[in-house]
């Protein structure tokens, strides 16, 4: 579906075109086109093209920095970035840590922490899960021992996604035993380089690395590092994960797959005709991209509920599913439109190691990878499984 522009919007549209043309860094863009695996750097180095600009925070109040988008550009900004090979923006920073820093945080906490993430100078990782406590997310262990000017930190964190470019954790730690389990959490902004902590990587199936495990050995944070008050976690917690389960639809980027699927199905040929021309796999491509048309429209109503000031709510659980399984739908018809050249093993090829050259067309070198790795999605943010029963429960009232 394309909206039809009106003439301010038009030229914004054209400007972030324009400015993305003449900055995005042609190897960086090029990865991207592929499907291959970016570096710290590569993140960092268009991050920081964009916070010089302004915009590594399109999504924060002017007050913070922000550009003061609307809606409406904000969700221009994205769909166009994905359109033009940009990276994603890593929403440790921006997305999560900041609005939880600059809604909950002290004076000094925002004069310390915001500018760093606004010039994409300190990369952020989110310390929440642990062995035992995923779902769960409320049973957590990692205890914060208080010790008059700080807190003795002791435990561990597991599936902490890019702890080894982190500068800096947000991090759930049990500062209270009694009580509801809720109720004893608070919410400690860690520095990554403090002794006691060790950063151990888990490998994907493909032999790349962004999980870990993140060891927390009497961990010395400063009282000052203490998001709102001590206890109160909980609450600065369920804020950031609302937002992130927003953030978790992707259409820009499920808008950019769509493109290249049905680029590339017209190019396979089936029956010596296009795919895309074969009456069932047509049917299956229509069918995922009027379910993405909906979702898209009920995203942008919850973005302008959002940016009215109203937390996005239940709704964003809604989101999360339906935005996670189109996405799953899509890299699934891609792989099978490429066939039997999504099954070569190329780590090489997918980080960009080399003269590794793909087997097959380059479309269909990282088919099967982005496939595996889509599963991943209906995980991360709170399982679709836990999403559900949150609609069941404070929607349907069930
Ligand atoms: C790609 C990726 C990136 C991640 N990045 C981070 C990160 O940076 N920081 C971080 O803290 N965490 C991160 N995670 C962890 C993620 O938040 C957890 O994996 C997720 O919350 C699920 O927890 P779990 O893995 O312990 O699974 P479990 O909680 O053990 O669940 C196992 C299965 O049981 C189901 N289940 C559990 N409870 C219920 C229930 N009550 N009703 C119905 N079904 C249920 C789940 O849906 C799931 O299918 C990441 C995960 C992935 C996959």
């Amino acid at each position: 579906m394309e909206f039809r522009l009106n003439q301010e919007q038009q030229a914004f549209a054209d400007e972030v075109r324009e400015f993305i043309r003449t900055h995005l860094p042609a190897d960086i863009a090029r990865k991207v086109r592929r499907d291959q695996h970016l570096s710290r750097d590569d993140y960092m180095r268009w991050q920081q093209i964009l916070g010089q600009k302004g915009w590594h925070t399109f999504n924060w109040p002017e007050e913070y920095g922000g550009p003061g988008w609307n809606v409406i550009q904000s969700y221009l900004f994205e769909v166009i970035s994905a359109e033009m090979d940009c990276p994603i923006i890593q929403p440790f920073g921006p997305r999560m840590a900041g609005p939880v820093i600059y809604t909950f945080g002290t004076e000094e906490q925002k004069d310390r922490f915001l500018p760093g993430i606004r010039d994409s100078t300190v990369w952020w990782c989110q310390g929440y899960s642990e062995p035992q406590s995923g779902s769960d997310l409320a049973s957590l262990s990692t205890q914060a021992e208080d010790r008059g000017d700080h807190y003795l930190v002791n435990g561990q964190k597991i599936w902490t996604s890019y702890a080894h470019y982190a500068d800096w954790m947000f991090c759930l730690v049990r500062t209270r035993g009694d009580g509801r389990p809720q109720e004893g959490i608070s919410f400690l902004l860690i520095d990554m380089n403090s002794p006691g902590i060790e950063v151990q990587p888990i490998l994907m199936m493909e032999g790349t690395h962004s999980f870990n495990t993140v060891f927390l050995d009497n961990v010395k944070v400063p009282k000052e590092n203490l998001i709102g008050e001590q206890d109160k976690g909980w609450s600065y917690a369920k804020f950031l994960l609302e937002h992130e389960r927003v953030d978790n639809a992707a259409i820009g980027v499920t808008k950019a797959a769509m493109r290249r699927l049905k680029a590339i199905a017209s190019q396979e040929r089936s029956d010596e005709r296009p795919l895309l021309e074969d009456p069932l796999f047509h049917a299956r491509v229509i069918e995922v991209e009027a379910q993405l048309q909906a979702l898209e429209v009920t995203a942008l109503r919850v973005l302008s509920q959002v940016a009215s000031g109203q937390a996005p709510g239940p709704v964003a659980s809604l989101l999360k599913i339906r935005g996670t399984e189109i996405a799953q739908r899509i890299s699934e018809l891609t792989s099978q439109a490429v066939g039997h050249y999504a099954l070569p093993f190329q780590p090489g090829y997918l980080r960009d190691e080399g003269a590794e050259e793909p087997v097959g067309p380059a479309h269909a070198a990282t088919a099967a990878n982005n496939y595996l790795w889509r599963r991943s999605m209906s995980i991360y943010g709170g399982s679709n499984e836990i999403q559900r029963n949150i609609i069941a429960k404070h929607m349907l009232e069930l």
